[in-house]
C-alpha cells in the first residue's frame, strides 16, 4: 500500500530566503482534512442538517465551547477549537536555522466561530444585533489571544463563504488564527503607510477617506486644453454611516472587492467600542446585501487587518488604520496573476461601484 501521508507531522513556518516576507506555513495535519472538489454555491434555505457538525444538537462532534452568545444552551454564535488546526500550542517543531533554511515553530491557536445557528444563512440576512455580537466576539477573543502569550504577534480573523472561497464546511462560520508572525500583506501595509506618514505627516487611510468624500478633479490636456479625464473620487463610496465607510478600492485585486474603514483614525480593532461595532454591523449588513444582489449569491473571503501587537509596532499607531477587506471570488487566479503578482480585473472599479450603489435597500 502506498501512502502520501508524511511519516512525521510538521507544523512550522518556513522563511523564503529570497523574499523573507513571502513565507510558507507547512502544516501537514491539515492534509487529514477531506478535500472536496470545488462546487458552485448550493442554494439551500434549510436551517439545519442532521449530519452537519456545526448544527444545533451535534455539539458533541466539535471540541468544547470556548465562548457563545447569548448563552451556551441557546447559542446563536458558538466558538470552538479547530479540529484540524494549522497552528497549535502543541509543540512538535522548534525554531531553527540551517544555511538558508530558516524555520519558525508553528506555534499558535486556530479557532472556529460558528457564526449562526442557522446552517445556510447569509451575512446580510443576519440581524444587526447578531452581527454586532459576532464582531464583539471577534474583538474579545483577539484580546484574550494576544494576552495569552507574548509570542503571538498577530491574530487574524477571517471568513470563507462558499466552496470557491475555500470553505470546507458548508455551515456558515469564520476562523481565528493566532500566529507567531505578521502576515506579509499586513507588513506591507504597515511599511508603506509608515513611509507615507513620514513623508507627508498624514495618515494615508484618513487621506483616502477624505478624498473619497470630497475630491473631484478635471485633468486637462497640456497642449490642447481639452478635458483628458474627469475624476470623481467619491464615486468609489458604496456605503457610509456615522463612523464607517465602505469603499470600492480604485485599484482592486478582485472585481467586487470592497473595504470598510473607520471614518476616524483607529489603528487597533481592539479599540472599537460596542457602539462603534453596532454602527459597523449595520454598514456591513447593507454592504453584503449589495454584493449578494449584484453578484447573485456571493462566495467570498473577508478578513480583518489591524495593527499587530508588540513594542516594535507602536510606531505605527498614528500611520495605520484597521479595516475589513471583503473579497468576493468570481474567478480563479491565472498563471499570469500568480506569476506576476499583477491581478487582472475584468470589471472597472468605477462600474462595479456604480452597480453596487444602484441596489435599492428598503
Ligand atoms: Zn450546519
Ligand atoms: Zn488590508
Amino acid at each position: 500500500m502506498t501512502t502520501d501521508q508524511p511519516a512525521v507531522e510538521i507544523r512550522e513556518i518556513r522563511i523564503n530566503p529570497i523574499v523573507p516576507t513571502e513565507s510558507v506555513l507547512v502544516s501537514t495535519a491539515r492534509g487529514l482534512r477531506p478535500r472536496k472538489e470545488e462546487q458552485p454555491l448550493t442554494v439551500s434555505s434549510e436551517s439545519r442538517f442532521e449530519r452537519c457538525p456545526f448544527c444545533k444538537g451535534n455539539e458533541v462532534q466539535t471540541p468544547p465551547t470556548l465562548a457563545s452568545w447569548p448563552n451556551e444552551q441557546e447559542w446563536q454564535i458558538r466558538m470552538v477549537e479547530n479540529l484540524f488546526p494549522v497552528l497549535s500550542d502543541r509543540k512538535i517543531s522548534q525554531n531553527l536555522s540551517f544555511g538558508l533554511q530558516h524555520v519558525i515553530d508553528g506555534y499558535g491557536r486556530h479557532e472556529v466561530v460558528i457564526d449562526h445557528e442557522n446552517h445556510s444563512i447569509h451575512v446580510d440576512e443576519m440581524s444587526v444585533q447578531h452581527l454586532h455580537a459576532l464582531f464583539q466576539m471577534y474583538r474579545d477573543r483577539m484580546q484574550v489571544l494576544y494576552q495569552s502569550d507574548a509570542r503571538i504577534k498577530y491574530v487574524l480573523v477571517f471568513k470563507n463563504f462558499g466552496p470557491a472561497a475555500g470553505a470546507s464546511i458548508a455551515h456558515t462560520h469564520s476562523q481565528i488564527v493566532a500566529m507567531p508572525v505578521v502576515p506579509e500583506n499586513v507588513t506591507n501595509e504597515l511599511q508603506h503607510s509608515h513611509a507615507y506618514f513620514q513623508k507627508f505627516n498624514q495618515n494615508i487611510f484618513s487621506h483616502l477617506v477624505d478624498e473619497a468624500l470630497t475630491f473631484e478633479a478635471t485633468i486637462y490636456d497640456r497642449e490642447s486644453g481639452e478635458v483628458r479625464r474627469k475624476i470623481n473620487v467619491g464615486q468609489y463610496v458604496i456605503e457610509k454611516s456615522k463612523r464607517f465607510i465602505a469603499i470600492k478600492p480604485f485599484a482592486s485585486r478582485f472585481e467586487w472587492e470592497v473595504q470598510i474603514f473607520p471614518l476616524f483614525p483607529q489603528a487597533d480593532y481592539l479599540e472599537c467600542t460596542d457602539d462603534d461595532l453596532e454602527d459597523f454591523a449595520l454598514l456591513l449588513k447593507r454592504t453584503m446585501f449589495r454584493l449578494n444582489k449584484v453578484i447573485g449569491g456571493a462566495q467570498y473571503n473577508y478578513f480583518l487587518h489591524s495593527i499587530p501587537h508588540g513594542e516594535e509596532f507602536k510606531k505605527h499607531l498614528d500611520s495605520y488604520q484597521w479595516h475589513l477587506e471583503i473579497c468576493p471570488r468570481t474567478s480563479i487566479p491565472t498563471g499570469f496573476e500568480l506569476g506576476s503578482g499583477l491581478f487582472v480585473s475584468t470589471v472597472s472599479p468605477e462600474d462595479a461601484a456604480r452597480q453596487l450603489r444602484g441596489i435599492e435597500i428598503d
